[in-house]
């Protein structure tokens, strides 16, 4: 056995354990960009994974096709008792609708992780305007504007006292919808970082997590 020191080392080598919920949708888009910010991503799929790490990754996908899986995973209880006891999160569009507190336009069946104190709207976009990219300031990253991509997108429709507006729709139909957002050490994007190759989010989120630790 090696001293708990070098142990200990080895570990902050390694980076924060942060899993990605893989289920459905693209997680492994976000296995690759954790993996470039230094943490060690792993899928969660069960209750034993869940459990071992840091922080966690709800990819986009289908909302209600993971709500679903959520339950016949026997990982929506688990789930929702780990961000109440405080574990860092960050979801991304379908990832963003798990975790709100309520969600509007979706299946009455649906469930939700209530991580953050809001209200979003599911495919809120309309069919216009299904799927687009544009450029976003958002609060905290420096540099260029994040390049956001937005997929059947939803947005939030109303952030509670305690959230913090990180971005919002810079002009167009949509202008000053709510689209990323954080609440303590939970993040949400209504947008897919983890297909654009720009880093931020996700080093924002590896940051977040690490702290947490
Ligand atoms: N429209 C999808 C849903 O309702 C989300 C789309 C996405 O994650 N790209 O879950």
């Amino acid at each position: 056995m090696p001293p708990s020191s070098e142990v200990e080392r080895r570990d902050n080598a390694a980076g924060p354990r942060i899993g990605v919920l893989a289920l459905q949708g693209d997680f492994r888009e976000h296995f690759g960009a954790l993996h470039s910010c230094g943490a060690t991503p792993v899928p969660v799929r069960r209750i034993g994974e869940l459990d071992s790490v840091d922080g966690l990754v709800i990819p986009g996908g289908e909302s209600t096709t993971m709500s679903k899986l959520l339950e016949v995973f026997d990982l929506l209880e688990p789930l929702r008792k780990r961000l109440r006891d405080g574990m860092p999160a960050f979801g991304s569009c379908a990832g963003m609708i798990l975790l709100a507190a309520e969600v509007l336009d979706t299946r009455p069946d649906a469930q939700h992780l209530d991580g953050i104190d809001m209200t979003v709207r599911r495919n809120a976009f309309g069919r216009q305007v299904d799927s687009f990219e544009t450029n976003l300031d958002f609060a905290g990253l420096t540099g260029d504007p994040v390049r956001a991509v937005f997929i059947r997108a939803p947005w939030v429709e109303r952030a509670g006292p305690g959230v913090e507006v990180l971005a919002t729709v810079p002009d167009g139909p949509a202008a000053g919808r709510i689209v990323a957002v954080r609440q303590g050490n939970v993040l949400a994007t209504a947008f897919h970082p983890e297909v654009t190759g720009d880093l931020r989010v996700h080093e924002l989120f590896t940051a977040i997590v690490r702290a947490a630790a």
